[in-house]
């Protein structure tokens, strides 16, 4: 049987790339040529550094110092729950919430960013206890590319007997993407 050096030829259909895996390349200088679509949803610009680790396998990428993934914004500190575990319960802060106008800047400042980050509106009040909250939200709809509220957790069930107030309670809270 006469040998062939032809290459191994991945079946269509198969292979990294269908299984959602992009493919960087190494030019003729040894220099690691990202794919456009990488480039594009990162916004990487010629000189960016990324900083590599060295992982078990493989090599990660992580993205420049200056890209601004998220952004988390409070709307209110105040909540429709006393949980009696809050750290509000130590605190001497007064309660309040945050202008439409500061709101406003803090759109208007994001919108240089490319990509646009996430923002996230939540903190450790309620955020739905904000009299503005859907303008919020509308407002982050119009001006940025993503949005996350989280919201408290649902009232607690009624304890059940040897549980104390809010015992068994397991939400978190939610989250609205
Ligand atoms: S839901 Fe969060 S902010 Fe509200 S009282 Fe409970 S712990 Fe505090």
């Amino acid at each position: 049987m006469q040998a062939t050096d032809s290459p191994q030829k991945t079946p269509p259909g198969s292979g990294p790339e269908a299984a959602g895996k992009l493919r960087a390349s190494v030019d003729a200088e040894g220099r690691i040529v990202l794919p456009p679509e990488i480039v594009s949803r990162y916004g990487l610009r010629p000189g960016a550094e990324i900083f590599i680790d060295e992982a078990a396998n493989g090599l990660r990428l992580g993205l420049p110092v200056n890209h601004l993934a998220k952004v988390y914004i409070e709307p209110t500190n105040r909540c429709n729950l006393e949980c009696r575990t809050c750290m509000r319960n130590e605190w001497t802060e007064l309660l309040g919430q945050m202008d439409r106008e500061t709101f406003g800047h803090i759109l208007e400042s994001l919108r240089v960013f490319s990509p646009l980050p996430k923002v996230f509106l939540g903190g450790l009040g309620e955020p739905l206890f904000h009299p503005e909250i859907v303008e919020m939200v509308a407002g982050v709809n119009l001006n940025v590319a993503k949005k996350i509220l989280r919201t408290s957790p649902p009232p607690f069930p009624p304890p059940s007997e040897g549980e104390g107030q809010g015992g068994g309670a397991k939400s978190t809270g939610s989250e609205v993407l």
